[in-house]
């Protein structure tokens, strides 16, 4: 198969792991800066450049992309399947992924597990907002953060309402969230590939932080799921349509809640704590799936 890897540096450990399982099973990589991939939109015989030259007879598309380059990563992922070629992971699903209150709505709608979440869009209605989320501690979460940045514990309901209200100020959407206290600083990340959780492994934040991003200083190792955590990180993947993913869960004392679902996954964590060949099992996955046109959005319904 010839595979198009939609990355902004091959030397990144997912990339380059990616690349070795897939030419060590017979295939062709190509790596592509997904900033200078460029479209024509054309009736009929929509088309990819890059460098000044069209791309053609991919027969897959495998896409990372950042969360600060999503708008444009999406369309050129949605470019490649209007060409017909098999996406990873298709463009509705990630730009559905990437939006934090999007995804807990329809999860919400699937009666899958999260921690109460609320949304407002005026002062006046945040000590409302305090109130339905069950008052302080409360989480706050800019809806465009990553890596832990943009996520605030306010311990007590004249913090969690002065810093709602400076975001408010700020023009900045942010979503309120029940704090799941005996999660003790720590979720699971699990790691989904088509109708399987793959991997999956605890992270723990550094000492006294609540929040377990390796990139705040987190720590990995190997965990054992339970039944109705892999369900509900399969039921979560589903939702939101995409194959391959990173479901994370914390572990509430009513059961597993979901707090987000990531369409681009990192593969050093996981492979690192458990010592399995995940890059392996992406590539395997494709291979079984792929077919040209193969994807929802062809045909403009979803
Ligand atoms: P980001 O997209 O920036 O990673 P997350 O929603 O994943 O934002 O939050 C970052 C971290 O903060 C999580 O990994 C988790 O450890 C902690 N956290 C987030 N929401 C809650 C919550 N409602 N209760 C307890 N801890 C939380
Ligand atoms: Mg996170």
């Amino acid at each position: 198969m010839k595979i198009a890897l939609l990355s902004r540096n091959k030397n990144l450990y997912s990339s380059k792991r990616l690349i070795e399982a897939a030419e060590s099973r017979g295939h062709e990589v190509r790596v592509l800066d997904v900033l200078r991939c460029y479209m024509n939109i054309t009736s009929s015989r929509p088309s990819i450049h890059y460098k000044g030259e069209e791309l053609a007879d991919f027969d897959a598309v495998i896409p990372r992309i950042g969360a600060s380059v999503t708008f444009y990563g999406t369309a050129v992922v949605r470019q490649f399947e209007m060409m017909g070629v098999y996406p990873l992971n298709e463009s509705v699903a990630i730009s559905r992924s990437r939006d934090k209150l999007r995804s807990l709505q329809l999860l919400s709608r699937k009666g899958i597990g999260m921690p109460i979440s609320g949304f407002a869009n005026k002062p006046d209605d945040i000590e409302d907002l305090i109130k339905m989320v069950g008052g302080a501690p409360l989480v706050i979460k800019l809806l465009q953060g990553t890596q832990g940045i943009g996520v605030v514990l306010a311990e007590t309901k004249s913090a969690a309402k002065s810093v709602i209200e400076s975001f408010f100020g700020l023009n900045a959407s942010v979503l309120v969230q029940e704090f799941i206290k005996e999660a003790g600083g720590a979720d699971i990340r699990c790691f989904v590939v088509g109708e399987r959780v793959v991997a999956a492994m605890k992270r723990q934040g550094a000492e006294g932080e609540f929040r377990s991003n390796i990139h705040r200083g987190g720590s990995a190792e190997l965990v054992t799921l339970t039944a109705e955590e892999r369900k509900t990180a399969l039921r979560a993947a589903n939702t939101m349509g995409l194959n391959v993913c990173g479901v994370d869960i914390l572990r509430a004392e009513r059961g597993p809640v979901v707090m987000e679902v990531n369409s681009s996954p990192g593969l050093e964590g996981i492979e690192n704590a458990t010592g399995k060949d995940i890059a392996g099992d992406v590539i395997r996955f494709i291979e079984k799936n792929a077919k040209k046109g193969k994807t929802g959005t062809k045909g403009g319904h979803k």
